[in-house]
């Protein structure tokens, strides 16, 4: 985390867990402990029906919020689904788009993502693309075969002037809920990787994209991970449900980014 337009940025994906209540306690036990992290950008996904609670949470302060998906369409007849506008009326800065877990179980696809992005894009919120191999994928020698095709859903059928809005998230398949992260190393590899195929695409700003790592990120393993050049934060899952892990995680970027 070394160049100096990119500001770390750490988001907390809850996936589905909680109540109201653990959610306010949550909320309001981050915002006290992240005062002193001034240089580190800090959001939340939660699910939906905890969006209203970030918003009167949070409002005014420096934490952000947004969601874990969203509907491919901008409304319409499509029963038990969540629209980009709906999103912006919660007040969501961000929301997740391919997540593994989405791929994986919800037979989501490159062209859904694509689909997504846009959605979110016109309604004003930035799109966070998850990307990342499995196990089998990377045994086998095909982690930047995977990825590149992962972003090339974007690269190929994006303009530069949307491409410019979106951060990008590196989590290896077999890393996330595993409490198996990417060595620093692994991860520095994939992240230069993902900047070098934006560069081919957009040169000006290759320099600027934020690139996140996620793969049980925890307090204990998160600095050296954010201090290698192309990690620029986290998207961190258990550990985003534990104030004091998050927090640490925080001060982790916050300290790479001072260095
Ligand atoms: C995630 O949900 O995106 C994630 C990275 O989870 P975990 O940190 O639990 O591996």
């Amino acid at each position: 985390m070394t160049h100096p337009s990119r500001r770390p940025l750490v988001i907390g994906n809850w996936k589905m867990h909680g109540t109201q209540a653990s959610s306010v306690e949550l909320l309001q036990a981050i915002q006290q402990s992240t005062q002193s992290a001034t240089h580190t950008n800090v959001a939340v996904c939660v699910p939906f029906p905890y969006l209203q609670l970030c918003r009167e949470q949070l409002a005014n302060g420096r934490i952000q919020w947004g969601a874990q998906n969203l509907s491919e369409h901008a409304q319409g007849a499509y029963t038990g689904e969540v629209s980009a506008t709906m999103l912006a009326d919660w007040g969501c800065r961000f929301v997740l788009v391919g997540h593994s877990e989405r791929r994986a179980l919800y037979g989501e696809m490159d062209d859904h993502v694509v689909a997504k992005i846009r959605q979110a894009l016109s309604a004003g919120i930035t799109p966070v693309l998850c990307v990342g191999e499995t196990l089998a994928e990377r045994e086998r020698g095909a982690t930047e075969i995977v990825v590149s095709r992962q972003l090339n859903a974007a690269l190929d059928h994006l303009q530069p002037a949307e491409l410019e809005q979106l951060v990008v998230a590196y989590e290896p398949v077999w890393a996330i809920g595993t409490g198996r992260t990417a060595t620093p190393e692994q991860a520095q590899a994939v992240h230069a990787h993902i900047r070098a195929r934006w560069a081919e695409k957009l040169p000006s700003h290759a320099d600027k994209l934020l690139v996140l790592y996620g793969g049980s990120v925890k307090a204990d393993n998160a600095r050296p991970l954010f201090a290698q050049p192309d990690v620029d934060g986290g998207l961190v899952g258990g550990a985003a449900l534990d104030p004091d892990q998050f927090c640490a995680i925080i001060n982790a970027a916050e300290q790479a980014w001072n260095h």
